[in-house]
Order: structure tokens, then sequence, then C-alpha cells
């Protein structure tokens, strides 16, 4: 999981959503500026033009309808503490942005464990099977004279 660190910026997000087609329909409540208000960046490119995901808790959503309000919780996961604060991004102090990228680090540096724990498991699982496969080789005995 890579963090970009421009998606930590308002600015760096909303550039992001410069072709928005959501923001097209009549009455839309989800503008590209609600959209990084809420923490959220587009990251699908042309495939996906309406995959987002948010800063701090890198949860992925698509399918987004005009009516649909990013300022709420339920766009994030659980224990995402962007959408616990429940302010617009503009409104974040310094204290605010510190523990949510604080957040973000935690969570990068526990998805990259998880990852290099699985690989260590994957080999020593390999490992275990050549070593007894060996075990199982015949060995040759010595006849007596
Ligand atoms: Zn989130």
């Amino acid at each position: 999981m890579l963090v970009d660190p421009t998606m930590n910026r308002l600015d760096g997000r909303l550039a992001t959503f410069k072709e928005w087609l959501v923001e097209n329909e009549p009455g839309c409540v989800c503008t590209a500026r609600k959209m990084a208000e809420s923490g959220f960046f587009r990251c699908g490119g042309d495939e996906e033009p309406d995959l987002t995901r948010c800063f701090v808790c890198h949860k992925e959503m698509e399918g987004w309808e005009a009516e649909d309000n990013p300022m709420e919780a339920r766009y994030h996961t659980a224990k995402c503490p962007l959408a616990k604060l429940g302010k617009p991004a503009s409104q974040l102090t310094v204290e605010d942005m510190l523990k949510l990228i604080n957040f973000q680090q935690t969570e990068r540096v526990r998805a990259l464990s998880s990852d290099m724990i699985e690989e260590f498991k994957t080999d020593a699982a390999e490992v275990r099977k050549q070593l007894e496969a060996l075990a199982k080789k015949p060995t040759r005995k010595r006849r007596a004279r």
C-alpha cells in the first residue's frame, strides 16, 4: 500500500476530481469539493472513473450517485479517524492532521508487516516441504563384510 502525500492535502485530492461526471447531474450533493473535503480522491484512472479512496483509512468506493453525501461515516472504515471527527478537511486543525497521518502510517506499517508475514509463511512452508522430502529419501545402507 503506497501512500501519496499529495493526497493528504485538500487541493491535491480536489485536483483528482477534474472530470467528476457525477457533478453534472441536477441537485448534486456529491460534488468534487465535498468528495475532497470528505477525504476522498479518485484512484481508478480511465478504466474506473468513479473509483475513490479515503486518504486516511484507504477504503475504496465506487458507484457514487448525485444524492450521496460523502460526509457520511458509512463511506469510510469503522476505524477511520477522519469519519469519527465528522468535519470537512478544510476545518481540520494541525493536531487533527497529525492524528490522521499517524493512523494512516500505522495502518500502512500494519499492512506491510502482514504482507511480509504471509511471504515468510509461504517460504517456510516450501522449506519444510523440501526438508520432509529429504528426510523420506532412502539412505544407502553400508553392507557388513
Ligand atoms: Zn476514511
